[in-house]
């Protein structure tokens, strides 16, 4: 078995990496959150003490990141991934970033004869704990082929999309089908409750049908609740969108109800609510019409 690195232990990464524990991988794990480091060595991992210090330890580093500057950071940066690689070493980033960014990032590490590929996930805390994410991947098929063992240890659905970057732009569209259905949910259990009928009924009496989904099934709870502790939080999917509406215009996609979200997270934030969870979106319809929907 492979020993692998293991970069960036938040929400995400934490039980990720604590799963390929389980499943026997050896691993180095670094993040500057040093909390999170000292739960996972704790489950059995290895301290590093960089992403250099760690690449030169392993065969494998995954990175599970916020975003693309992070990712450019620990990986191309002073004590970086890089600075610290043997050739042949492969880079799983699991990070959302932007399309173009992975490339960039994958086009340097070639010139270290390192490999790369772009391999988000979708499903949020409860599946990254359960191990039952789904795993978008680009990159060459044979890195892919070889890596798949170790995805399939963190989720249940590992597919290969295309070349590097290609995982990124499905998680972008994954992102624009989320957030704009947290919003049409928030509408419209808004618009039930204010005009009368319980929430709970509601979700009750169309989750059966065409208008239910996994978002309806994930956040309505959450809503009826008033809990928006993340979860995914509001400002990473800010990030994710503003990913989206950059690749769509680079590429020639108007994304006319992305913009319109994007609007909506962006009043949250300014409302001091981007570290809230994502179905806290509803809050920004609860203002306008001045009613919460709550059981
Ligand atoms: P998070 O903010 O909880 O975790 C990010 C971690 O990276 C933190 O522990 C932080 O300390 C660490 N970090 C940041 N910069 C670093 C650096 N330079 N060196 C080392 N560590 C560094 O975020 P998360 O929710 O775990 O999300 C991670 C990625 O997964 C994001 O791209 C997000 O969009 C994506 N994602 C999240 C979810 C979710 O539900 N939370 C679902 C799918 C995908």
């Amino acid at each position: 078995m492979e020993k692998i690195g293991f970069i960036g232990l938040g929400i995400m990464g934490k039980p990720m990496a604590k799963n390929l524990l389980k499943a026997g991988y050896q691993l180095v794990v670094y993040d500057l959150n040093q909390a999170a480091v000292e739960e996972v060595v704790a489950a059995g991992a290895a301290p590093g003490t960089s992403p250099m210090d760690v690449a030169s330890q392993v065969e494998i580093v995954i990175t599970m990141l916020p975003n693309s500057p992070h990712v450019k950071e620990v990986v191309l940066g002073e004590n970086g991934v890089l600075a610290g690689a043997k050739p042949g070493l492969i880079i799983i980033d699991m990070s959302s970033i932007a399309p173009l960014a992975s490339k960039e990032v994958a086009a340097k590490a070639a010139e270290h004869q390192v490999e790369m590929i772009d391999a988000p996930v979708s499903g949020g805390e409860p599946k990254a704990i359960d191990g039952t994410l789904s795993i978008m991947v680009g990159g060459k098929k044979e890195i892919f082929d070889r890596c798949k063992p170790i995805l399939s240890k963190m989720g249940k659905s590992v597919v290969h999309c295309g070349e590097i970057g290609a995982g990124n732009t499905t998680k972008l569209a994954n992102q624009v089908i989320v957030a704009l259905n947290i919003a049409a949910l928030s509408e419209a259990l808004v618009l039930g409750t204010k005009a009368g009928v319980e929430p709970e009924v509601i979700f009750e009496a169309i989750r059966g049908g065409l208008a239910g989904s996994t978002v309806m099934e994930a956040k309505a709870p959450m809503i009826f609740e008033g809990n928006f502790k993340p979860g995914f939080k509001i400002e990473l999917h800010i990030k994710d969108l503003a990913n989206a509406l950059e690749t769509g215009h680079e590429v020639g996609v108007p994304l006319p109800l992305t913009s319109q979200v994007m609007e909506i997270m962006q009043a949250l934030k300014v409302d001091g609510k981007g570290q809230n969870d994502h179905g806290g979106i509803i809050q920004f319809y609860e203002k306008l019409a001045g009613i919460e929907v709550r059981r």
